[in-house]
């Protein structure tokens, strides 16, 4: 820290993003990005629009927000653009959470909430998750705080069926209950079909999993239009200019598309339960998934070393040093033939620790 840094984040821990190694190939299996490219009309949308990079983009995003319209069922003023979901869950924190209402959310969950609330000044209060990690409902159940869910939850791809996130956003009126769905394509059914109903739900959603997009950088809520309009307060006063022009071309031809991502989405789903049956012959605990990526520990294997020798032989999983969580490894759910190979390079591993 330089002695310029300010005292008022002096005590900050950065976020710490998933490996992203230049120097080699890996079968990258640790920041649940989508095996598939984006589809075809997404290159041909971003290359017609790099001649006119001159330009600033536009700050309303209508054309975008307009087919995000259609493919989601909601009007447009319902509906924000942001630069990844990171950036509307930023932005969402910063406007519906305070020291009069601090935040809650799980202790096993996205890395990043504690990290927003603490560059915002918000207090927060970690609820652990039960012994087989399920959000235990009738801790949020009028807890009179600001919550915020990830659902599916990540690392542990632990579904709260929507029921249960209804009765959640009914018990806490006077307070935003922010639904964070960054894995919600993958067999979970969206809490965006409850927002006319609730004027303090706020649904978050990402084209970086299920629409192969995080290189691109586009995120969005859902809500309420009053509470899109506090979004855009915030946004207004840091970025307007947020989407680029890029980005807005990408995600509309992404849109236009959907029927490529639905049927990748189904791939990702039929190698997960696949993986999930190999892993557990292999002696592994593999907890339940709708996500993209699976979280699974071994009976004999440390996750730290687990994920060392995995690396070793070209497969990066993600392992996290948190003691509740550190026996485990989160994969991401590629290919088959990624997959096979995650399943063979385990085999070795086991057999040559002995294990
Ligand atoms: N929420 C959760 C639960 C995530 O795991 C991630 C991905 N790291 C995000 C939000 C952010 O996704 P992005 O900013 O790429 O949209």
């Amino acid at each position: 820290m330089s002695k310029y840094f300010t005292n008022r984040l002096s005590n900050l821990v950065p976020y710490t993003p998933g490996e992203q190694p230049q120097d080699k190939q890996y079968i990258k299996l640790n920041t649940n990005e989508s095996p598939f490219p984006p589809s075809g009309g997404v290159l041909k949308a971003v290359s017609g629009e790099v001649g006119k990079l001159q330009l600033y983009s536009d700050p309303e995003c209508t054309a975008l927000r307009e087919q995000m319209a259609k493919v989601y069922n909601i009007e447009p003023e319902w509906i924000v653009m942001n630069n990844g979901s990171d950036e509307t869950l930023n932005f969402a924190f910063l406007a519906f959470a305070d020291e009069k209402s601090p935040l809650v959310f799980p202790d096993i969950t996205y890395g990043f909430y504690p990290v927003f609330a603490e560059i915002n000044h918000i207090p927060y209060t970690e609820i652990p998750l039960s012994a087989d990690f399920s959000v235990n409902i009738d801790d949020y159940i009028g807890v009179n705080k600001t919550v915020i869910i990830a659902n599916p939850n990540a690392p542990t791809g632990k579904y709260v069926p929507l029921c249960d996130i209804e009765k959640i956003v009914k018990s806490n009126p006077d307070n935003v209950v922010i639904v964070d769905e960054a894995y919600i394509d993958f067999g979970g059914e969206s809490a965006v079909n409850l927002v006319k109903k609730y004027p303090n739900l706020f649904v978050t959603g990402t084209f970086s999993k299920s629409r192969s997009m995080a290189g691109v950088r586009l995120g969005f809520g859902i809500a309420n239009p009053a509470l899109i309009k506090d979004i855009n307060t915030i946004r207004y006063s840091t970025n307007p200019y947020n989407i680029n022009r890029l980005t807005a071309k990408a995600g509309i031809a992404a849109l236009e598309e959907q029927n490529y991502y639905t049927e990748n989405c189904k791939t990702i789903i039929q190698n997960r339960e696949w993986t999930k049956a190999e892993l557990e012959k292999l002696g592994f605990t593999v907890i339940p998934s709708k996500a993209n990526f699976v979280f699974a520990k071994s009976a004999g294997l440390d996750g730290e070393k687990l994920y060392l020798a995995l690396k070793e032989k070209g497969v990066l999983v993600r392992h996290f040093t948190k003691t509740r969580i550190k026996d485990y490894n989160r994969i991401t759910i590629g290919t088959k033939q990624q997959m096979e190979i995650l399943i063979e390079k385990i085999k070795e591993i086991k057999e040559e620790l002995n294990v």
